[in-house]
């Protein structure tokens, strides 16, 4: 079943080789949906910072060590929106023509292992993901997994709802396992970036009062427009945890740190008051470690967390809270042949909030 005309071959934005430049190849095959699979058109995609570190070689794994198995060449994008446009036989009719559907890091589960069946099935044990083994979003059509959709509501504007795919979720998560109750502090490290500047309205949405972490005025600006209670610039603040210590009368309830750089993790958790979380997210490169005393995590009682994105379920409460206005993500919208520059910006770390490609027409 079809809607449109689909054509045989597509542009996608492809690495050949990890470390390689990017380029666009205009004659690469559209993919047949195959069984139980179906075939959407990619309207628009986030571009997240795991895509910059997977296609320069220097992401890290579990173990800490460079993911080496990668698929080549390397199409990324995780963070899509699609419209289907075929549906792969024995494709259930609860499935539309039309419909619009997201593009996100897990692509397949086994839904038989004790992750899936906890309903933390990102951790699947034989799951693949759009970033390491499967094509992702920077390309005009994908094939998916039916039985894996993310499907959408038809009244999110495409546009948005791209980065609460990956930034949102993972965001959105990281600020559950905070465990913030209303009016407790709530610090946010890389709050101007695409992960922080969710974090923060995510905090909002619990109560807490947020305080935000990056440099420059222009961030400081955006951070506080978000509804952030205070903002420290740490290029200008000699000691950002003794900052946080005298803003919070003893430190915050809870550290959530997005930012992509290790030394921002290092001593994030001393900025936590006794019983505090910290909320580790978005991976830096390289084998970081953080440097806080274990006699600190004792004679504090602190906890540390981690989380690999967000389950289906928490990924669709996020993009409800976006639906409703809640949560917003802030995204500038970009031809997709500008994805070279927009990784050398992401490099330097100057972008507020999300850029957003647009794929097809
Ligand atoms: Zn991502
Ligand atoms: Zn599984």
């Amino acid at each position: 079943m079809t809607a449109e005309p689909i054509p045989k071959t597509q542009t996608v934005a492809l690495v050949r080789q990890l470390g390689g430049p990017v380029e666009f190849q205009h004659d690469y095959p559209v993919p047949t949906p195959g069984p139980n699979e179906v075939l959407a058109k990619v309207l628009y995609t986030g571009v997240c910072q795991s895509d910059l570190h997977t296609k320069s070689g220097t992401a890290a794994g579990a173990d800490g060590k460079p993911i080496t198995k990668i698929k080549l060449p390397h199409i990324g994008g995780h963070e899509g929106v699609g419209r289907i446009i075929a549906l792969g036989p024995g494709c259930s009719d609860d499935l539309r023509i039309g419909g619009l559907v997201g593009i996100r890091f897990s692509s397949r589960i086994c839904r038989r292992c004790e992750f899936c069946l906890a309903g933390v099935e990102q951790y699947c044990i034989k799951s693949t993901n759009h970033l390491h083994h499967e094509d992702g979003s920077f390309q005009e059509y994908i094939a998916l997994d039916a039985d894996y959709l993310t499907i959408l509501p038809d009244d999110v504007d495409p546009k948005l709802i791209g980065p609460v795919l990956c930034a949102g979720v993972t965001a959105y998560k990281a600020v559950l396992n905070a465990n913030v109750k209303v009016g407790q502090w709530l610090v946010v490290v890389g709050a101007g970036g695409g992960l922080g500047h969710l974090a923060v309205q995510y905090a909002r949405a619990h109560g807490a009062s947020v305080i935000g972490v990056d440099k420059g005025d222009d961030k400081r600006a955006f951070v506080l427009s978000l509804g952030a209670a205070e903002f420290i610039d740490f290029t200008k603040t000699p000691d950002v945890i003794q900052e946080v210590q005298r803003i919070t009368n003893g430190g915050a309830h809870a550290v959530v740190v997005t930012a992509g750089n290790a030394k921002a993790f290092a001593h994030a958790a001393e900025m936590l008051r006794v019983g505090g979380t910290l909320s580790c997210v978005g991976i830096p490169p390289g084998r970081p470690f953080l440097e806080t005393p274990i006699s600190t995590i004792v004679i504090r009682g602190l906890k540390i967390t981690g989380n690999l994105v967000g389950s289906l379920k928490e990924c669709l409460e996020a993009v409800e809270l976006t639906r409703r206005g809640i949560v917003t993500p802030n995204v500038s919208v970009r031809p997709f042949k500008e994805l070279p520059q927009v990784y050398e910006e992401l490099e330097k770390g100057d972008i507020s909030g999300r850029i957003v490609l647009q794929v097809a027409n």
